[in-house]
């Protein structure tokens, strides 16, 4: 194994990966997908970017935390009119990552992060995180990369010029700087132009999208429909030099984000039955049941400087 890459769970022998479980170190698992990204990106921008952010971030912490492999592909059903495009339907997407959850936790591994690079894979991811929490006896969260680029407000005040919403949807400033800054060479500078979604003629205070927020009554459909090219967002405002910016937040967030959800103790469920149900719980969530008497808001413990909650007793 490269000594400088420790955290490379695929690299890792079977004893290793039985010391790694004793440290109790959280998982990361990548998931990107192969999608067009307009005339001037490659296809695999999302894979690519969500693998440079989470190696980033690793290299930070680097013996305390493991990374899987990016899983390459992703769901993609709304994009298929653009030649290229790969698609997983969203239940074999969900099992998937289901599956490499209830894996890891099987093995030992409790805490699993799972990060999306790719804004569609997101309510999927969500369910599957949900699951592996409900399923297993392992915590599982989901996140988009470019979400850690708001937990410090003040960051993307002064990151971002492209208009709001919609500069920063797809192939935009924000996916074409962080490819520059990546893989400048694979970028086709030539073909880079601005794109706009065409229902944002529209002014409406519903339909409206962008990667960080998106209208309360936004129909989400064909790309085809309301884009030519397939960029979304104003891609002519990139530079390598706004990427590394965004790719060292990123990652000291994410940094932040898996030290602080390794650490966090696990709040025990509580039994509010007064009548004990009287078979298994389906749905898959048999495995476990609540150890707590439904006692949360009851005594706090100080730990570390910070509010946590005292584990009930059996
Ligand atoms: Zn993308």
């Amino acid at each position: 194994m490269d000594k400088r890459e420790p955290w490379r769970y695929e690299k890792l022998t079977w004893p290793e990966i039985n010391d790694a479980v004793k440290k109790k170190l959280p998982v990361v698992v990548p998931i990107g997908s192969i999608e067009q990204h307009g005339p001037h990106l490659p296809l695999d921008v999302d894979m690519l970017e969500v693998t440079g952010i989470a190696h980033a971030a690793a290299r930070l912490i680097p013996n305390n935390v493991l990374v899987l492999p990016t899983q390459v592909n992703g769901y993609t059903g709304h994009v298929m009119d653009f030649p290229g495009t790969i698609n997983i339907h969203y239940e074999h997407l969900i099992h998937f990552m289901v599956d490499i959850g209830k894996s890891l936790a099987y093995h030992g591994f409790k805490k699993i992060i799972f990060i999306n690079g790719h804004g569609s894979n997101a309510p999927n991811m969500d369910l599957a995180s949900r699951r592996v929490n409900l399923e297993t006896d392992a915590q599982s969260i989901a996140i988009n990369w470019w979400s850690m680029l708001t937990v410090d407000p003040s960051f993307m005040k002064g990151w971002r010029e492209s208009v709001f919403p919609g500069g920063c949807a797809h192939a935009c400033e924000l996916e074409t700087s962080v490819y520059l800054y990546l893989n400048e060479e694979n970028v086709k500078k030539e073909e880079i132009r601005n794109g706009y979604l065409t229902f944002h003629e529209d002014k409406s205070d519903f339909q409206w999208v962008d990667l960080f927020s998106a209208g309360p009554g936004c129909a989400v459909s064909w790309t085809s429909s309301y884009s030519d090219s397939g960029v979304l967002g104003e891609a002519e405002l990139a530079t390598k030099e706004k990427g590394k910016r965004a790719v060292d937040e990123a990652a000291k967030q994410f940094a932040r984000l898996i030290t602080e959800f390794g650490n966090r103790p696990k709040p025990p469920r509580g039994e509010h039955h007064a009548t004990p149900p009287t078979f298994p719980m389906p749905w898959g969530q048999e495995f476990s049941r609540p150890t707590g008497k439904g006692d949360v808001h009851g005594e706090f413990v100080r730990t570390g400087g910070k509010k946590q909650r005292k584990v009930a007793k059996k």
